[in-house]
């Protein structure tokens, strides 16, 4: 049952600089048929080139000269539209292919039509990461009350480097064994929107500090708290609850109410406290009653977990369940 694709036709009909317009990658023009940038690609290390990115239009290829970028694609140092796609979504040239063939946005489309492409007939795995990035400590982290060894021990920082993360706080994804998966990025200069991540990844597909939460909980099946966000996910870490997860969200995938079954007996649901958190609590509950024992752990209105004390947190939790421990 496999689709039929063409690719020559794809690598002809896809302009490169549309691509990189969809993706928010500036390029600006050098000459006839040239563009040139900072390079988009994640596999981009070099945090010094300059510039190194380039796409020659009327062929319709592009290049980053980069040894970090070659180095990744041992040696080639570009590619063709569905090359770039491939690398910028992270999967194979053939699902790049069938994401292009199945409606490249066009200037009438939103680029989040891209996104959410193939997410009914075909998710895209979540596959590791092959490289992880320099992170650095911030003050934005203080801002949001973490401490320095709640950050390092989440691995999450700014950073300076190139690519859709630069010049945000940066999350690492794991999966459910552990393996990075992804990158998100939080904005720090109230620029939107506020979280970004990796074209083509899947929120819904795992679950943040699964691992961690699991590892806690050390072969004896008990509870953990579920948050929305990273940072009420730091939060309550840092308050002593190593049994903590966060949906990235409001919404509870099918995969991630899977994940959460397998994993624990008993859960805490801990969603903010303002009215779409309400409701999102509500939805949650409907879906979790009579397949896992839970409890609603009641977040003052108009708040949410990351902005409470380790005191408030305790008090919260400690009317809620007597399985999570710390
Ligand atoms: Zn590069």
């Amino acid at each position: 049952m496999s689709q039929w694709v063409d690719y020559r036709a794809l690598k002809q009909s896809v302009g490169i600089a549309q691509v990189l317009s969809c993706y928010q990658v500036q390029v600006k023009p050098v000459g006839p048929d040239q563009l040139r940038g900072r390079c988009p690609l994640p596999t981009h290390g070099s945090e010094r080139s300059r510039e190194s990115f380039s796409v020659h239009t009327a062929k319709n290829v592009w290049a980053c000269h980069s040894a970090s970028c070659c180095a990744a694609r041992q040696g080639r140092v570009g590619g063709n539209v569905l090359d770039l796609v491939a690398l910028l979504q992270r999967c194979s040239i053939r699902e790049a292919a069938l994401q292009l063939q199945g409606g490249w946005p066009t200037e009438n489309r939103p680029c989040e039509q891209l996104a959410s492409k193939g997410s009914s007939s075909s998710p895209t795995p979540v596959r590791p990461l092959p490289f992880s990035l320099r992170l650095s400590w911030h003050p934005y982290l203080d801002h949001r009350g973490v401490h320095p060894a709640t950050a390092a021990r989440f691995g999450v920082g700014y950073y300076a480097g190139p690519g859709f993360l630069r010049g945000r706080i940066a999350f690492p994804i794991h999966d459910s064994e552990g393996r990075l998966v992804a990158y998100a990025g939080r904005s720090i200069d109230g620029s939107e929107p506020r979280y970004l991540f990796p074209a083509g990844f899947r929120k819904s597909q795992v679950v943040f500090n699964l691992h961690r939460a699991c590892a806690a909980v050390a072969g004896r099946p008990t509870g953990c708290v579920i948050v929305e966000g990273f940072f009420d996910c730091l939060r309550l870490h840092q308050a002593g609850y190593r049994k903590v997860i966060a949906l990235m969200g409001a919404n509870l995938s099918e995969m991630q109410e899977t994940l959460l079954l397998a994993s624990f007996r008993e859960v805490v649901l801990m969603l903010d406290g303002d009215e779409a958190g309400r409701c999102a609590t509500r939805r949650v509950a409907a879906r979790l009653r009579g397949r896992i024992s839970f409890h609603i752990a009641e977040v003052p209105s108009g708040r949410q977990p990351d902005q409470l004390s380790s005191e408030e947190i305790e008090q919260i939790l400690s009317g809620a369940s007597g399985a999570l421990g710390t």
